[in-house]
């Protein structure tokens, strides 16, 4: 008897029909002689809408009552996914992430999860239950119900499946698994059948929604092969494990994926005075406040002034523009800018590391179809350029051709 851990995404229960669906395949497997523990999102859009409430009522609600209210999203979708499997006759009972043990620290609305307390999902587990848990929230020490940040339900199915030694863990969703580029912007991506963890988790935090970054990190971390596949049908998908050893990168593609994130802004402060300890200041201001900040560049003006550029997300932008009116004159900088035009799009290889030229040939490729590379970062394995939000998704097509991926 193995024991599997299942997530369904939004879009895998939708609605009724959809909901019922999924409880034919969980039953399937727990048919099949194994303990199944099963990871549900909101159903659909659920999430998004219970922000446009909230924001139909406050255009900055405190975080700590939309948790609350992003909660009850997993809330329903557990309980209907329960009286499904009832209905097929099975065993099952839901339960939410505090019910199931799953603890996070208090950072509202991206809180981590700290632990996972089993005792509840084995008993449930013994007494022959599908359990039906609700993805994206946990609870904190304060009492606090807490979600995990968007996408957050994968990183809940990764930490049951780590927390309950599980033998499988299976990310079902709308497309067949993890595609060269999101196959709904290119047409020509083809699903990659293996993925290791560092591509997987650089194509994530490029904007391949397909998984939430966090829960690649603790998968690689506990070594747990995920296994991303579609809810609507049996095709195999990709699995994300330990990449090749060393000897093999020769035969990889120098690029595996292209990637676009459209939850873009980009922020420069201007005439920043050329101090130690300015950059410091800033940065620590937006770290207190819990700002993600992703690309970073200082560049030298003249008159020993300084400009500094920065990228983080779309939905910061209140807290930052409150933030900034504060700390921007207090480093004695004269102004401030934020742009929201503009997306991120990304090469990601491992293959990188021993082929030079990649970078090159992705800012000939921008540069020869007229685009503007505002912004430019890199890791190992990725580079990333902030291009204007209009013309970014022909700029991943571009790329995908440029480096061999339309091939197969
Ligand atoms: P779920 O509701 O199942 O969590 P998500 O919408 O969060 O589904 O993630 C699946 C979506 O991710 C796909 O519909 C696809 O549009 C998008 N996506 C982006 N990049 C990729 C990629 N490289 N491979 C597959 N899907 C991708
Ligand atoms: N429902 C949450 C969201 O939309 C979590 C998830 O789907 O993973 O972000
Ligand atoms: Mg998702």
């Amino acid at each position: 008897m193995a024991r599997i851990v299942q997530k369904f995404g939004g879009s895998s229960v939708a609605n009724a029909e959809k909901i019922k669906n999924v409880a034919k395949r969980v039953a399937a497997t727990a048919d099949e002689g194994n303990q199944v523990v099963v990871v549900v999102s909101a159903m659909g859009d659920t999430t998004d809408d219970l922000i446009d409430l909230a924001k139909q009522i406050s255009l900055d609600p405190s975080q700590r009552e939309m948790d609350m209210l992003m909660a009850t999203g997993e809330q329903q979708s557990i309980a209907l996914l329960s009286i499904a499997l009832q209905e097929l006759g099975k065993k099952a009972i839901s339960l939410t992430g505090p019910q199931a043990g799953i603890h996070t620290d208090c950072v509202a609305s991206k809180a981590k999860i700290t632990e996972v307390n089993c005792a509840r999902l084995e008993k449930e587990l013994n007494a022959g239950n599908i359990v039906v848990v609700a993805g994206f929230q946990g609870l904190s020490p304060d009492g606090e119900i807490r979600t995990l940040g968007r996408g957050g339900s994968d990183t809940s199915g990764v930490a049951l499946a780590v927390a309950l030694k599980a033998d499988l863990c299976e990310i079902f969703t709308d497309v067949e698994g993890v595609f060269t580029a999101d196959p709904r912007i290119v047409p020509k991506a083809h699903k990659i059948d293996s993925i290791s963890y560092d591509e997987m988790l650089e194509m994530a935090s490029a904007g391949a929604g397909v998984l939430q970054p966090r829960s690649v990190e603790l998968a690689k971390q506990y070594g747990i092969h995920v296994h991303v596949r579609s809810t609507f049908t049996q095709n195999k998908g990709t699995i994300v494990q330990e990449g090749n050893k060393m000897e093999n990168l020769e035969k990889e593609m120098v690029v595996s994926g292209v990637a676009l994130d459209r939850n873009v802004i980009k922020v420069s402060v201007f005439d920043v005075p050329d101090e130690i300890g300015v950059a410091s200041k800033l940065f620590r201001a937006l770290a207190d406040a819990r700002i993600n900040v992703d690309m970073i560049i200082q560049g030298g003006d003249r008159n020993r002034l300084n400009s500094i550029t920065f990228t983080t997300g779309k939905d910061e932008k209140i807290k930052l523009e409150k933030l900034l009116n504060d700390v921007v004159p207090k480093i004695g900088a004269k102004e401030y800018t934020v742009s929201d035009g503009v997306s991120k799009v990304s090469i990601v290889g491992a293959g990188m590391i021993t082929n030079p030229g990649v970078a090159a040939k992705m800012f000939e490729t921008l540069s020869d179809n007229g685009f503007n590379i505002e912004l430019i970062s890199t890791s190992e394995i990725k580079v990333s350029c902030i291009v204007k939000e209009d013309r970014a998704a022909e700029a991943v097509c571009l790329l995908h051709t440029a480096f061999d991926l339309d091939k197969e």
